[in-house]
């Protein structure tokens, strides 16, 4: 994450550098450019406005003269248009002069920068040439022409794009009208362009032969000289200005200031994106720690929140999710234990007897086969008896079903209250109970049921009715070779039929 919000600040402020840079590059020069051309058209006005027309013009003094002399005093720090002819590439440089008659101030173009022309030459000595023939405009083909003594050299005209190169210099298949064109490696030049006010070239930067028409799809942005409300030329630049000294100083302490900026920024933004990125990572790792720890059950977490933003809130929310999740699984859980709970109170109701509280049958014959299973496989004695209240529709007629119902209670009471925690006590059905005594031999097991007959029999029954006297009648079989807790019951009720054939109150046992 750290290094993702790095890149993206750092590419950020590399491309907002990047265009700056390339915006800064491209007013500057267009500034450049609107400048020069500006103080081109101003003087070619000038020029063209003093002698009428072009080659009258050039016939009497050269441009490059002409504009010297308008200069006169130099304002400072402003560079004039001269200076900026001498900084052009001698080639396009060339084309801006024109080359006066031999011996008359001719001036010839400075390769690699030379002193400039004399400017202190007296006006006449710059102004003997004549204008070209046919109407201002040399021969299509300048090597039929005769060369016209008043001009340059055809040498200075080859060179300057005037006329054809001499033929010493001329090489086979080579066009002699044209210049070579300009190395595709390094940026073109920078020119003027002048024409006629029909778009013939004059001034032919080097890609253009004077005479020659402008193609049309440069006279669109060709823009007019005009000389007393009249059209008398057009001029257009193209082309890479270079600057002058003064400017590449300013330039370069522009681009200094920029790339300064762009580095300034840089490291703020790295300086930012690693902050952010730590609280941010800081943070996460809290809420993976937390989630971590719910995983393991501790549903109730909480962690810091700090400030007002996206992570603040994703922090109160989790702790909301939180705390939510934690009461909801308490609630669950409580649910869950009363559900427990019912389901133990349902069991118990289902193995109990309603009126005395005592197991009911189904319960005892689980529980007594499984002490039957245990005793055989341990040999140890088990003893399993059947009770009998006597005459107990006797009391329900006398005394009421209620009373009956008492006496029920009563004895269940009885029998429960004097058992051991290991024996097992049920209410068999009717007036019946059935009781199983592990680890307990037939003649223990018979004196712990007389015991318990004396209790049924002493009770204060007359608290319950004054009349009324209950006892019971019990058989008791200890032997497990009877083979299951089946038999040994019935057999222990076919004791309990003696006991009542006896004189009921009494034990029986075998
Ligand atoms: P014996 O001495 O031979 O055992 O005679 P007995 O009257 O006790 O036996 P009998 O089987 O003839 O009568 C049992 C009576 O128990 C019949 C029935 O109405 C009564 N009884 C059964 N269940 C209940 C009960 O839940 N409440 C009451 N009040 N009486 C019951
Ligand atoms: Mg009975
Ligand atoms: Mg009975």
């Amino acid at each position: 994450m750290m290094a993702a919000l790095l890149a993206t600040g750092l590419g950020s402020v590399t491309l907002v550098g990047g265009v700056a840079y390339l915006s800064v590059n491209y007013k500057v020069d267009s500034l450049r450019r609107q400048q020069a051309a500006e103080h081109f058209h101003t003087y070619m006005t000038a020029y063209l406005a003093e002698y009428g027309d072009w080659q009258t013009a050039i016939a009497t003094e050269s441009f490059d003269r002409f504009v010297r002399r308008q200069e006169g005093e130099r304002p400072a720090g402003r560079e004039l248009p001269s200076e900026m002819l001498e900084r052009m590439p001698p080639r396009i440089n060339n084309q801006a002069r024109y080359a006066p008659p031999p011996g008359e101030g001719v001036y010839v173009p400075r390769e690699g920068g030379g002193p400039p022309p004399d400017p202190t030459l007296p006006a006449a000595r710059r102004s003997s040439g004549t204008p070209p023939p046919d109407g201002g405009f040399p021969p299509a083909d300048y090597r039929d022409a005769p060369p016209d003594p008043t001009l340059a050299s055809p040498r200075h005209l080859a060179r300057d794009g005037y006329g054809p190169p001499p033929e010493a210099a001329r090489e086979p298949g080579m066009d002699g009208d044209r210049p070579p064109p300009p190395r595709r490696d390094s940026p073109p030049p920078f020119r003027f362009i002048l024409t006629d006010a029909g778009y013939r070239v004059l001034l032919g930067g080097g890609q253009f032969r004077y005479g020659e028409p402008l193609p049309e799809n440069l006279r669109g942005s060709a823009r007019a000289i005009v000389v007393k409300n009249q059209t008398v030329a057009y001029m257009s630049s193209e082309g890479t200005l270079a600057p002058t000294p003064q400017e590449q100083k300013y330039l370069d302490a522009l681009y200094n200031s920029l790339l300064w900026g762009i580095a300034a920024a840089a490291g703020l933004a790295t300086l930012l994106g690693v902050l952010l990125s730590r609280g941010l990572s800081r943070s996460l790792s809290g809420l993976t720690r937390a989630v971590k720890r719910m995983q393991k059950g501790e549903l109730r977490q909480e962690v810091p929140v700090q400030g007002k933003d996206e992570v603040a809130a994703l922090a109160t929310a989790f702790n909301a999710m939180s705390a939510q999740l934690a009461q909801s699984h308490e609630e669950l859980n409580t649910s869950h234990a009363t559900i427990l709970e019912q389901a133990e109170q349902l069991r118990e109701l289902s193995i109990r007897d309603a009126l005395t509280q005592l197991h009911n049958r189904r319960h005892f014959d689980e529980q007594a086969n499984t002490l039957f299973n245990q005793a055989v496989r341990h040999k140890r004695p088990l003893a399993l008896v059947i009770c009998d209240i006597d005459h107990f529709k006797k009391i329900n007629d006398t005394y009421s079903h209620a009373t009956g119902d008492t006496v029920l209670r009563h004895v269940g009471n009885i029998l429960r209250n004097h058992m051991r925690l290991s024996d097992l006590v049920a209410r068999y059905g009717g007036e019946e109970f059935v009781i199983a005594f592990p680890e307990t031999a037939g003649p223990q097991a018979a004196a712990l049921c007389d015991k318990l007959r004396t209790l049924i029999a002493d009770f204060p029954w007359h608290e319950v009715h004054p009349d009324l006297k209950v006892t019971m009648s019990m058989g008791v079989y200890a032997d497990i070779a009877a083979g299951s807790a089946e038999t040994m019951l019935q057999k222990a009720d076919a004791l309990l039929y003696r006991a009542k054939e006896t004189g009921r109150n009494r034990v029986c046992f075998a």
